[in-house]
């Protein structure tokens, strides 16, 4: 697999760093608000690729981390007159709440920074030892003058960094670059015990503490949005390579997704075009939202407009019709004697697979992906149209197909967690058998209980069909 790595700059072959195995970190929500559209997208996308990178046959350790102590948690838990980790609680549940509605897998571990105090402590104690941070007044700063590789990541010469870092009011630090591991206590503000005083940790040391903690010194994938590079990721690779001194990198393959713009413009409260996921999914189908995260490269910028939502409605619907259609089909279509060249079908789904694997191996292209999913939902609906009778072996490779496809994508859905098809088949029966007795009021009844539960019925001559709305 072909992955475009930050720190290169280039298309590299992805090599673990133990054969068949992949440990990747994600950068998480700072859990102070519902999330937004914007964030939703390295969910979602990170999601699609640690699901690619298992069907490939890695298995992979996912660590995605919850931010929950910072300045924007102490501001709002303040405003709110609770705890900050009564705050962090109750985001941390409507994080996960809004996260599965999108259909994103929850993470092998979701660390909290405040549950990792002691692992901070002491990545910072190292890093001191080391050489590279220095106490001041009871805040702990890395020292980047130490460090030489700094600006390797976000390809910046210190010069021009320095150009454009400032030192806060009541900062105590030696270089305007230089940034906090420990912050000392500040009134009204949460604190634990270190060596250097009571304090709170900075932002940058959580990720590196964990990630160590959970993954290792030395890890496969480190991903998160573009704005992350610098400063967070150049912080956390200097902290991490500081602390661990071994020469080996912390990360060796970074990935950043490009931004979500709202009608071509910045997200921003100011601006009144913020959009949380929440809202998102109370007026587009969480399907479709999944559809357009993944109808751009990952890397690129990506437009949310109400046009491009509707597109992934319909391109969503064209999918499940397809998928709707081929169940159907397979009750009431089967024909195990049909004439059917079942090998030539079957090569021809496995040449789209082909082109499935490559799109999704040439730097996780979903975008092309994607299009290959529709080539291969043509294939299936021409074939239903142009063959009177199939055999069960053409709907178990297409259902099959489709399955795995969705396993990945996740944008097709499966009713199977829904499990009352039994009882709307049973509505739909006894809506057949009322309408041959002519009983029509009791068969309106039944279409109008199904169509309030958001089952469409249409009627056809091999039998009533139906599906769920999006
Ligand atoms: P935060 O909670 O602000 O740390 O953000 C969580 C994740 O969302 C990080 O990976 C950010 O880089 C990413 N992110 C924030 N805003 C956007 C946006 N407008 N488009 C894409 N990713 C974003
Ligand atoms: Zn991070």
């Amino acid at each position: 697999m072909l992955l475009f790595n930050d720190l290169t700059r280039k298309r590299e072959e992805f090599v673990p760093i133990t054969p068949g195995k992949v440990s990747f970190y994600s950068c998480g929500p700072t859990v102070y608000d519902y999330f937004h559209i914007g964030n939703a997208r390295p969910f979602i996308v990170f999601d699609v690729l640690r699901r690619w990178l298992e069907h490939e046959g890695y298995k992979v350790t996912f660590v995605q981390n919850f931010t929950d102590i910072d300045d924007k948690m102490i501001h709002r838990a303040h405003q709110e007159h609770i705890t900050v980790a009564e705050l962090a609680d109750k985001f941390i549940a409507e994080y996960n709440r809004d996260a599965d509605a999108l259909g994103i897998r929850r993470p092998d571990v979701s660390p909290r920074a405040t549950e990792h105090i002691p692992e901070i402590i002491s990545t910072i104690e190292k890093i001191i030892a080391n050489g590279h941070a220095y106490v001041s007044e009871g805040d702990v700063y890395f020292d980047i003058r130490s460090w030489p590789k700094y600006g390797s990541l976000c390809k910046q010469n210190l010069e021009d960094l320095e150009a454009g870092a400032r030192v806060e009011p009541g900062e105590k630090k030696r270089d305007p670059l230089d940034f906090a591991l420990w912050k000392a206590e500040k009134p009204g503000e949460p604190s634990w015990p270190s060596p250097w005083g009571k304090g709170r940790p900075g932002w940058h040391i959580e990720c590196s503490a964990m990630s160590s903690k959970y993954l290792g010194d030395n890890i496969d994938i480190h991903s998160g949005g573009v704005d992350l590079m610098f400063p967070h990721h150049e912080n956390e690779a200097a902290q991490s390579e500081a602390a661990s001194n071994s020469g080996k990198p912390f990360v060796n393959y970074w990935l950043h997704n490009g931004f979500l713009l709202i009608d071509s413009e910045k997200m921003s409260k100011s601006l009144g075009n913020f959009l949380t996921a929440r809202a998102a999914i109370e007026k587009y189908p969480p399907l479709a939202l999944r559809f357009f995260m993944l109808s751009a490269h990952y890397r690129s910028p990506i437009n949310f407009t109400p046009e491009s939502l509707e597109q992934s409605s319909a391109g969503v619907e064209r999918l499940r019709n397809c998928k709707g259609d081929l169940d159907f089909a397979a009750k009431t279509r089967r024909n195990d004697s049909a004439s059917f060249d079942v090998d030539g079908y079957k090569s021809q789904l496995q040449e789209l697979d082909k082109k499935f694997s490559d799109a999704m191996n040439d730097d996780f292209n979903t975008a092309a992906a994607m299009g290959i999913l529709f080539d291969v939902v043509y294939l299936i609906n021409t074939t239903m149209k142009d063959n009177e009778t199939l055999p069960g072996e053409f709907f178990t490779l297409s259902q099959n197909a489709l399955k795995g496809y969705d396993d990945i994508l996740g944008v097709i859905g499966s009713d199977e967690a829904e499990n009352d098809d039994a009882e709307i088949e049973s509505l739909i029966q006894e809506r057949t058998e009322a309408r041959k007795a002519k009983n029509f009021k009791r068969s309106d009844e039944i279409r109008d209980e199904l169509k309030e539960r958001g089952i469409v019925l249409e009627d056809t001559p091999q039998g009533t069909k139906w599906k769920r709305e999006l």
